[in-house]
């Protein structure tokens, strides 16, 4: 990687209590799951490892959990040049890099508010991914835009996730994936647990990595080899294959995941079923029928 430019990365980590606290009984895979604490644990050694790669690269964590998405790193999103100037202090009273404890304290801390804070409002099985992902790519364009005189800032985003997808999301997702497609932002994913269609199409749009871990207990290794490298280094790796790409839409009438449906001439919106109303623009579609006389009168007149 060439010296001015600097890697700036985006971790959108899956808090959901529903499906952290879920055992893992009903799997047929009977795989050991691993507790929110061991996920990040490995998190955090995954982010010191990306903040020692190069001294000026830049870490936020955003935890995407059932009713709310917040920045867990930095605490205040404005103070990202904190960032920096603590890149000056070298080392805490316990030998450990001073940053390092501040990224591992304001995590560990915002967790807690989190977990908390949950136990008042209601819980729901999905994470709000879309909604985390939007705060990412501000977050991005407010550090890129800062960070211009200093070089080129390089951002990707990584979603660690777990919990089920949820079609409600499709629009605010595809939203923000074309967004970070436009901004020359990857989006990776680890995948814990359900296999996530929405995810499969973010990574495939942006060029990022697809990755559903066959063991969730080397979390920490996935990260380290496959998700580590920086987009611009990853064609000289041997990473995992491609996946399937599941390019399913969610029809817009009930957010169901749809092969074949109907699609407004005017709009694009997607619907399921066909309505003589487009249901998103409300333009009133004519209705011939078939083209019955079409075939005949070409042939008569070629
Ligand atoms: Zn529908
Ligand atoms: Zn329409």
């Amino acid at each position: 990687m060439t010296d001015n430019v600097k890697s700036q990365l985006i971790i959108i980590l899956d808090t959901n209590p529903v499906w952290w606290g879920h055992k893992p009984s009903s799997h047929t895979k009977a795989q050991q799951k691993m507790t929110l604490t061991e996920c990040l644990n490995s998190v955090m050694v995954f982010a010191h490892s990306h903040l020692m790669m190069n001294h000026s690269n830049k870490l936020a964590i955003i935890a995407a959990h059932s009713d709310q998405s917040v920045f867990l790193y930095p605490k205040n999103d404005p103070t990202v040049h904190v960032i920096s100037e603590a890149d000056e202090v070298t080392e805490g009273t316990d030998g450990k890099y001073e940053l390092f404890n501040q990224v591992d304290k304001q995590i560990k801390e915002g967790i807690k508010n989190l977990i908390d804070n949950c136990m008042n409002g209601q819980l729901y099985p999905d994470s709000l991914v879309a909604g985390a992902l939007a705060m990412a790519l501000c977050h991005i364009n407010k550090t890129e835009r800062s960070h211009e005189e200093a070089g080129i800032l390089s951002s990707r985003i990584l979603v660690i996730k777990g919990s089920e997808d949820n079609t409600e999301q499709y629009m605010n997702l595809m939203n923000a994936v074309f967004t970070a497609q436009k901004q020359n932002v990857v989006i990776d994913a680890c995948v814990l647990d359900n296999e996530s269609g929405l995810l499969q199409q973010a990574c495939d749009i942006t060029g990022g990595i697809y990755l559903k871990i066959p063991q969730m207990k080397g979390l920490l290794q996935y990260l380290m080899w496959v998700f580590l490298p920086d987009p611009l280094e990853r064609p000289k790796l041997t990473l995992p294959p491609k996946v399937q790409v599941d390019y399913r839409a969610a029809c817009f009438c009930h957010r169901n995941l749809i092969d074949i449906g109907y699609v407004c001439s005017v709009c694009l919106s997607i619907f399921c079923a066909f309505s003589p109303i487009c249901g998103t623009c409300q333009t009133t579609f004519k209705i011939f029928g078939p083209p019955k006389g079409v075939k005949k009168k070409s042939k008569k007149l070629g």
